[in-house]
């Protein structure tokens, strides 16, 4: 049987950022195993938002980690891995907004984000398509933007592979191998495979795979959606990420369109166990007529976009996330069964902080404690759950609709 000391179950963007940061810091034996493709799940569908500051100050330090290690990747890999610092605009437009962003503020300040704030007339320098006409405080944050999820995943793929990491697609961990309430390895569809560790990286199946031992994971696969406008002069161009928490929108650059996101009041959530093994056999709209949303949508955001009223939609992506009822991560060992962990239910911040958990989690499987202050994400934090049934996939759809209007969940 071949041996690991590490085995990540999970190539997606967090499985490839736990190998990346697990191969940096140590000389053990690693494998990630993927069942389909590297990124072909959550990690290739996300708008790729990079937002570091916000309400939630705990994600403030996984989220700052991300944006210094893209560069390192850079110089590691020798060639650019997608980001676009075009900086983040986000604007309140009533007072309760405007103490939402203050608090992002202060700890924009806590951690050394820089930021600024803008008058109406330097927002529309940096973003000509905006009405600012509602605005009552407009701040900017120049170190944010957006990346390319699937090649920022493929960097933290090839990283951890140069360092040794084995990554074996098309592998599908069909269970948990357990002895004495410890975790022994895996059994695969191409054999057995023994480890002293074990992380769950499984994104929205997650929950299934921590069920193999016992602990099925508090956290719901919930949909996530975005509408991609025709190329248009008037909103293409490298603008600002955008954000519109009185309307619950972002808006990000796509090709010389936009790429518009709006947050449902309630978004659709899904039985993990009736999930297909591959995502993209399967569209998370059922039927439902997704133009109704954006449609819903545009007189509230036309009020800071008017060009939306006007604008040709040429595309449409979703895909899922997974919510926990408090919208945190969860991140760390799984309770009851020894040298098992998981990082997952990311609601709808993976991509931002995928270097964070990376690097926190590759210390808590070395050393047992991240360094970073990240209790209040512990998987055990609710207790047992049943995620499956509607009761609890009713409040994770309840915490992504309620999510800090100022960190819009995506
Ligand atoms: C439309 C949309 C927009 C988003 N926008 C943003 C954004 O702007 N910014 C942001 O930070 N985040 C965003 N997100 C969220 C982000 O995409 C996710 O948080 C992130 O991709 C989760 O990564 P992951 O590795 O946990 O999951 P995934 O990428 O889903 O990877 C999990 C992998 O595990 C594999 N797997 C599952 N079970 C098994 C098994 N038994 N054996 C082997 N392999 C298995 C799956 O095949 C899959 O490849 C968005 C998500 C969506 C859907």
């Amino acid at each position: 049987m071949d041996t690991f000391d590490h085995i990540i179950i999970g190539g997606g963007i967090l499985g490839l950022s736990i190998a990346y940061h697990l191969s940096r810091d140590s000389q053990d034996r690693i494998v990630v195993l993927e069942r389909n493709e590297l990124a072909s799940a959550a990690s290739s569908k996300a708008a790729g938002l990079i937002l570091q500051a916000s309400t939630k100050p705990l994600k403030t330090p996984l989220a700052r980690l991300t944006r210094e290690t893209i560069p390192l990747l850079e110089d590691e890999l020798g060639e650019p891995v997608g980001f676009h610092e075009v900086g983040s605009l986000r604007i309140a437009s009533t007072d309760a907004r405007v103490a939402e962003l203050e608090s992002i503020e202060k700890d924009a300040s806590s951690h050394g984000i820089p930021f600024q704030h803008l008058s109406p007339q330097e927002a529309r320098e940096r973003a000509p398509w905006l009405n600012t006409s509602a605005a009552q405080r407009i701040t900017f944050f120049p170190t944010d933007g957006y990346i390319d999820p699937y090649l920022l995943s493929n960097a933290y793929g090839r990283a951890a592979r140069n360092a040794g990491v084995h990554i074996r697609t098309r592998t599908d961990v069909q269970d948990l191998m357990i002895e004495r309430d410890r975790v022994k390895g895996v059994i695969t569809s191409s054999g057995d495979i023994a480890g002293g560790s074990i992380i769950d990286a499984a994104g929205a199946w997650a929950s299934l795979v921590a069920a193999r031992a016992g602990y099925p994971l508090p956290m719901a696969p919930t949909r996530s959606h975005y509408w991609i406008t025709a190329p248009k002069p008037a909103y293409g161009g490298e603008f600002p990420v955008t954000l519109l928490p009185d309307v619950q929108a972002y808006m990000r650059p796509e090709v010389g369109g936009m790429a518009i996101g709006v947050q449902e009041p309630n978004s659709a959530t899904f039985d993990a166990r009736e999930l297909p093994h591959d995502i993209n056999t399967f569209s998370p709209t059922q039927g439902e007529e997704h133009w109704d949303v954006i449609a819903d949508a545009m007189a509230a955001v036309s009020v800071f976009f008017p060009g939306i009223e006007e604008a040709q939609f040429a595309g449409y992506v979703s895909g899922l996330s997974s919510y926990t009822p408090d919208g945190s991560i969860l991140l760390g060992a799984v309770p009851g069964v020894g040298g098992f962990f998981t990082a997952a239910g990311c609601c709808g911040s993976g991509i931002a902080l995928s270097a964070g958990i990376g690097s926190a989690l590759s210390a808590m499987v070395r050393d047992g404690h991240s360094g970073l202050d990240v209790a209040s994400f512990s998987p055990g934090r609710f207790g047992r759950v049943d995620p499956f049934g509607r009761e609890f996939r009713n409040r994770c759809a309840a915490a992504r609709a309620s999510k800090s209007h100022a960190a819009p969940a995506y």
